[in-house]
């Protein structure tokens, strides 16, 4: 039955950052496919939590900073503590910084490497340890456009990003064999926190829906499929792959 390949019922899932924006959407997507859900998170809240248990699944929240590398190596061991087994793990949460080049900080280049890469593949490396073991596992890392492209004032996210895209295909030619899935999701431009500033433009607002195909801004919701897709027993044989959701401006 296909409705059973989504599903995701006993699965347990780690989401960075999924206190707010594109991390709420994928952790509450993957909730309503039945899996339970561990949120890496550095602040207490627990809205996203709340939203979660009233799915009738189990959420533990992990306080981690990823800028505070102890903390995130301590993260995978403590979930798999909490909960028995990691099965998917999406690398979510990320930082922007926004500076000309010439005037760029070294302390935000080193804070947006280490959120946006470091963090990431200290993550991806010990839960691929634990799903290499068990033969299965989904990981799931959040690119962005600026995978593919330079932005403009982003030298640190752009380089970060190009990187998580690499190291998504990196890990899966040494794990697909293993019966682990790496793969990426590439949020075109989404309304969330992170794009305030733009949203807020209206000029700029405007002609970046008119350069968006589907003709507007994407939402925390758009991500639920995608994500559960590639959690899920359905993606099996898709490995590598940088999976734009982004109302097509890619294609454009
Ligand atoms: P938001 O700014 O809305 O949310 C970012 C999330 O990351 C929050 O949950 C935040 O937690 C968490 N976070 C940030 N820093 C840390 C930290 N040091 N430790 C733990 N958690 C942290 O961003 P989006 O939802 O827009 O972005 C999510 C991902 O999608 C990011 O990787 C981003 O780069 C990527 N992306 C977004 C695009 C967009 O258009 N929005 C486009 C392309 C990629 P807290 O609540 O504590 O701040």
């Amino acid at each position: 039955m296909m409705t059973q390949t989504f599903d995701l019922t006993g699965k347990v899932a780690v989401v960075s950052g999924g206190t707010r924006g594109i991390g709420q959407g994928i952790a509450l997507g993957l909730a309503e496919a039945g899996a339970d859900i561990v949120l890496l998170q550095r602040s207490e809240d627990t809205s996203t939590q709340e939203k979660i248990l009233s799915l009738g699944v189990r959420c533990e929240i992990i306080q981690c900073d990823l800028m505070n590398l102890d903390e995130v190596k301590q993260a995978i061991p403590k979930a798999i503590e909490a909960m028995g087994s990691v099965d998917i793990l999406v690398n979510n949460a990320g930082i922007q910084r926004r500076s000309p080049a010439v005037d760029f900080s070294e302390q935000d280049w080193d804070d947006v490497l280490n959120v946006n890469l470091k963090a990431v593949w200290i993550l991806c490396q010990q839960a691929g340890r634990h799903m290499v073991e068990k033969k299965r596992g989904k990981i799931i890392n959040i690119a962005s456009l600026v995978s593919f492209q330079g932005g403009l004032y982003v030298p640190a996210y752009a380089s970060a990003k190009g990187a998580v895209g690499q190291l998504t295909k990196a890990l899966a030619n040494e794990w697909s064999s293993q019966g682990v899935n790496v793969n990426a999701i590439v949020p075109g431009y989404i309304a969330t926190e992170m794009n305030t500033a733009l949203i807020n433009d209206p000029v700029r607002s405007r002609q970046i829906i008119e350069r968006i195909p589907a003709g507007r801004w994407g939402n925390p919701e758009d991500f639920k499929g995608p994500a559960v897709f590639l959690a899920s027993d359905a993606s099996d044989y898709v490995h590598g792959h940088l999976l734009a959701v982004d109302g097509g401006w890619l294609g454009r």
